[in-house]
């Protein structure tokens, strides 16, 4: 019985995970569940799930939550409850599934504690990827990534001889505005960003998908996660999202991953870890696919992408400064303040303008972070 934490349990990916959880009652059980603001389902999921602590993160107390949960649970409250799910009740797995840079004081906390990690959240490796590989050379937890694409770089990798190992290929839905203008995709409204052709995701991940911000935040991703240096790591517009993502040796040789287009399998593969679970989402048939096509991602159209590689090329804070402009200016976007163009020049402005700052040691991290985000909410809305 695996004893499993879930940060961000009302989310896609929290949801998805309790699923699991729930059609594999004999190998897990939860030991904790977080939210931000909702309450009720927070509750209620820990009712159903058993958990033994609870944390709402969006607020700094709730006297109501407190009367309201079963007796013998504990209650947490800010970004504090994120920490202290981590060790709550002891878990063999911690599931980050938060959004933001959130995602990065647990994973900090999990990585001191030996404690094995499933990584939703890609922010907290955007910006803290340094301090990660650092804690790893001591550390003995394991980190089992979950995110289509790195879940399908990890068993390609996983116990082969990456000598001659040329390049990793990152694959891309190419979101809902591929075939789309350059105009158009400037002024596209909340409704027609969030209508992704192929995966049912939170919002803030569905508007990085159509600007290809995600796509650049994989690239920071898998040079952490694998040690690739980014010269290495390829990106192809895959339009049916059934290849997660290739490995090419220097013989030409190509490994891909391959599955059904569902989260739940990456999260299965996480916690089932080293055992293979029965598929919980069924399984490829080939003959129905017809056809796979592969696209080159146009950087024109798309300039976030070109962002995130040029704020991997200069390093230092700038991933920092790349991340927190662009969960700034999706905010401001969602919230209809800015058109769709103005994430990107969001970002190209905070870019330019704060490259003197510093994300050596996480306080300069949060510090850097909150300063991008202060001029963007500031200047561009
Ligand atoms: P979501 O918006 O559906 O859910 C986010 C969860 O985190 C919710 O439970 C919410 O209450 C909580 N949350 C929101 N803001 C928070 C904050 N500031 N502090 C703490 N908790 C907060 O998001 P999602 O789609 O499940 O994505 C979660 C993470 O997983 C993101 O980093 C995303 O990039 C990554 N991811 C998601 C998918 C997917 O299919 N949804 C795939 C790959 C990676
Ligand atoms: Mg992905």
């Amino acid at each position: 019985m695996k004893k499993i934490a879930i940060l961000g349990a009302t989310g896609s990916i929290g949801r998805q995970a309790l699923d699991i959880i729930e059609k594999n009652p004999d190998l897990f059980t939860v030991t904790a569940l977080t939210a931000h603001r909702d309450s009720e389902q927070l509750i209620s999921l820990a009712k159903k799930f058993g958990a033994k602590y609870v944390g709402l993160t969006g607020v700094s107390g709730d006297i109501e939550l407190e009367k309201k949960v079963p007796k013998g649970v504990d209650v947490g409250f800010g970004i504090r409850a994120l920490v202290e799910s981590c060790a709550a009740g002891n878990p063999d797995i911690v599931l980050i599934a938060v959004v933001g840079i959130a995602g990065l004081p647990p994973l900090v906390e999990c990585l001191e504690h030996g404690t094995n990690v499933a990584l939703a959240n890609k922010e907290s490796l955007v910006c803290g990827g340094h301090i990660v590989k650092e804690k790893q050379k001591t550390s003995k937890s394991e980190l089992f990534p979950v995110d289509s694409e790195l879940c399908a770089v990890y068993q390609c990798l996983k116990g082969v001889d990456t000598t001659g190992l040329r390049r990793v290929i990152l694959t891309a839905s190419g979101g809902p505005f591929f075939d789309w203008s350059k105009e158009d995709i400037a002024n596209a409204t909340v409704e027609q960003a969030l209508r992704h052709p192929n995966w049912n995701m939170g919002k803030k991940i569905t508007v990085d998908c159509a600007t290809y911000m995600n796509k650049g935040l994989e690239i920071i991703e898998t040079k952490w996660l694998f040690d690739i240096s980014p010269e290495m790591i390829d990106v192809v517009v895959h339009r049916q999202s059934i290849i997660h993502s290739m490995i090419e040796y220097n013989d030409g040789a190509v490994i891909a991953q391959m599955g059904p287009t569902d989260m739940r399998q990456p999260i299965q593969y996480a916690f089932g870890h080293p055992e293979r679970l029965e598929s919980a989402v069924g399984h490829l048939d080939f003959a129905s696919l017809k056809s796979l096509t592969f696209d080159k991602p146009d950087l024109n159209k798309f300039p976030c992408l070109r962002h995130a590689m040029d704020a991997i090329s200069e390093g230092g804070a700038m991933p920092v400064i790349l991340n927190a402009a662009n969960e700034a200016a999706v905010e401001l976007f969602l919230e209809r303040k800015i058109p769709f163009g103005g994430i990107e020049q969001a970002v190209a402005s905070a870019m330019s303008k704060f490259a003197h700052l510093k994300a050596g040691t996480l306080l300069e991290i949060y510090n850097t972070d909150t300063e991008v985000k202060r001029f963007v909410y500031n200047n561009l809305k």
